[in-house]
Order: structure tokens, then sequence, then C-alpha cells
């Protein structure tokens, strides 16, 4: 078992069935949580007979940098980063006047095979656990010596399909006695698992909602996204409904445009409809192709496409602005280049 990821309840727990003082846990947490260690000798606080102890017990092992690579048109930066089984995730660092963003993977592949998405593609493999999500924060910070300010949950993965472990790494990461890091600092982005909407906004854990909305008419929102057979549009509006009542926090839909598929007035008309009792913020992105047959728009395309919101009467509307373009940015890009490479290194 990897300490980070115990909850400060459940290390707590452990530490008293190893036969430890109270007093333990927190000095324990707080090194593991404020520091980026790996190895329990680090922890200058405790004998080296509790030291071994803890080592023999078990591990704080942290992910492996297996690629980093730098955009040569922002300062962005993009990371690989092998699990102890071997599984690679990737994770990204955006730089922004106000601080830098993480975008972290909560899962190795996904089920929810969005038709648009690199890891949609190489389907399922597993879900990560606390300590590996929260690995790729802690080993990015000591990359670039620097704390991030905000996370997104948005690399490969559905992080509503893996709740259990993304929500402990949430009550993790802003644990006063760790990290620290406020709730309204980190955003987590679905395809649309509505009961697990429902369990976010019942934990007490406020964090932003940013759901991948891509298409306003049902038939053709299912064709993109398969999750929404199981969990249709009314359903997903009621469900980010209770979760800005509950949290007080706007929703944002997340809108890939692709040239003659969701790029019409009648989208535009029908996505005023669906966002009609929401309080949202509704992001356009051109589509990054994975698939050949998806053209990507035009700035032209994307100012009418903006332009026809914003005459149906759809506002807070913002074109988001893309980052490290050249060094895959598509969800999963990355990764696939990088097991294609070593693949040809093998032949
Ligand atoms: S876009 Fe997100 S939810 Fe859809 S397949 Fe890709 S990783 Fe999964």
């Amino acid at each position: 078992m990897n300490y980070r990821d115990y909850s400060y309840e459940e290390l707590e727990n452990q530490m008293r069935d190893f036969g430890y003082p109270k007093f333990r846990t927190k000095q324990f947490f707080q090194w593991i949580h404020q520091n980026p260690i790996e190895k329990m000798e680090e922890i200058t606080v405790f004998s080296k007979k509790m030291r071994e102890d803890l080592e023999q017990k078990g591990s704080l092992a942290l992910p492996v940098c297996v690629d980093d690579m730098q955009s040569q048109l922002d300062p962005t930066r993009k990371f690989l980063f092998q699990m102890s089984d071997g599984h690679i995730v990737e994770s990204v660092a955006m730089f922004y006047q106000h601080g830098i963003s993480l975008c972290l993977s909560t899962q190795v592949g996904c089920k929810m095979g969005c038709v648009f998405c690199a890891t949609g593609k190489e389907g399922f493999v597993r879900n990560l656990s606390p300590s590996e999500i929260l690995g790729q924060v802690v080993m990015i910070e000591k990359i670039l010596g620097e704390k991030s300010t905000n996370l997104v949950m948005m690399g490969s993965g559905e992080p509503l399909d893996n709740w259990s472990a993304v929500k402990t790494f949430f009550e993790l990461i802003h644990h006063p006695e760790g990290r620290g890091m406020g709730y309204r600092h980190i955003t987590l982005s679905t395809a649309g698992v509505v009961p697990n909407i429902y369990a976010m906004a019942e934990s007490g854990i406020p964090v932003n909602l940013s759901v991948s909305l891509h298409q306003p008419f049902q038939e053709k929102r299912e064709e993109l996204m398969p999750i929404a057979k199981r969990y249709q549009l009314p359903e997903l509006m009621k469900a980010t409904k209770h979760h800005q009542k509950k949290t007080g926090r706007r929703t944002t839909f997340e809108y890939t445009l692709i040239e003659g598929v969701n790029d019409r007035i009648e989208d535009a008309k029908q996505l005023k409809d669906i966002l009609r009792d929401q309080n949202y913020h509704l992001n356009l992105i051109p589509i990054n192709p994975v698939d050949p047959s998806f053209k990507r728009p035009k700035a032209v395309f994307l100012r009418k496409f903006q332009k026809h919101l914003q005459d149906a009467g759809v506002m807070n509307v913002t074109i988001r602005r893309e980052l490290g373009t050249d060094i895959s940015a598509a969800c999963g890009q990355l990764k696939q280049r990088f097991v294609a490479s070593q693949e040809d290194d093998n032949e």
C-alpha cells in the first residue's frame, strides 16, 4: 500500500494499528503531503527504527517521469508518467499570468469511447489510485520547482467513473495539514456520468464542474459520445442544475466545434434552449482531430458560430485559447506517440 492512498483518518487508523501515538500521524501526513519525498529515510523527525518499520509496511513511491515535452509555441509542458506496474498516463502544465494550471489523468485509458478522443480509442485499462493522481501533481511541482495554482481533471480517463479515488485525492490535496489547495481552484471535467454528478454535489466538496457537451441534440450527441445513450441530455442538465444549487458554482459546458457537424445555426438555437435555466459558461474549442474525417474549423468558422450563439441569445461564451498544439494537444495523443516510438525502438 502507498501511504499517499490513505485519507487522514485512514492513515490515523493505520498508524494506531501499527502502535504509534496520534501525533505521529500528523507529522507523517505533513511530511508526505508537503514534500515530494519517496523514501522513508528522508523523514528526519522519525527514529531510524520507526522509518524502517514504516518502510517495510508501505511505500511512498511516486510515478516516474518518462517524457517531458516543451512546446515551441508557448510555455506549455507535457509529461508522461509511468506507474509502478508500467502503465503510462499523461499530464500537462499550462502557464498563465495568474499561475500554473495542471491537467491530470484519472484512469489508464477510458470506457467512454468518445469518437474524437485518442484515449477513448485505446479502451479502458484501469483506474488510477489517489496516490497516482496526487503523484502527478507532486512530480510536476518537483520538476518545475514551483507550486501549481489550479488543477483540472481533464487528462485521460473519466474522473466520475473513478469517483472514489478522485474524491480521496480532492480531500488529500485540500487537507490543511497537507497541500491546503482551495476547492475553487479545482475543476472536474465529465462526459456526463449523471449519478456521480449528484454524488459529487452531495459530497461537500465544492470543486468546479465542467461538462463535455459537444452536441445540443440528443441523437447526434449519442453518435459522438456513447455515454449519452445511458444519461440523456434532460437528465444531465437536471444534474448540473443540482450541482449549481448545492455548490453555488457556475457550470462550464465544453463545446468542441467540428466543422459541418455541430456549428450550424440550428445548433446555436438548440444550445440556447438546453442552457435556458442553467448558471453556465460556454467554452468553444476547435477540435484537434485524431480522426481525419473530423475537420478542424478555421478561425472564421469559430467566430461565425460565436455570432450565431450571440444572435440566439447564448451569452457567456469564450473561445478557448489553445496551448501546446505542437506537442500533441488532444487528449491521449502524447501518450500514443510515446508508445508508438517505444514500439519502433523495439522492432
Ligand atoms: S474525451 Fe474524456 S471521457 Fe471521452 S473518451 Fe476521451 S478521456 Fe474518455
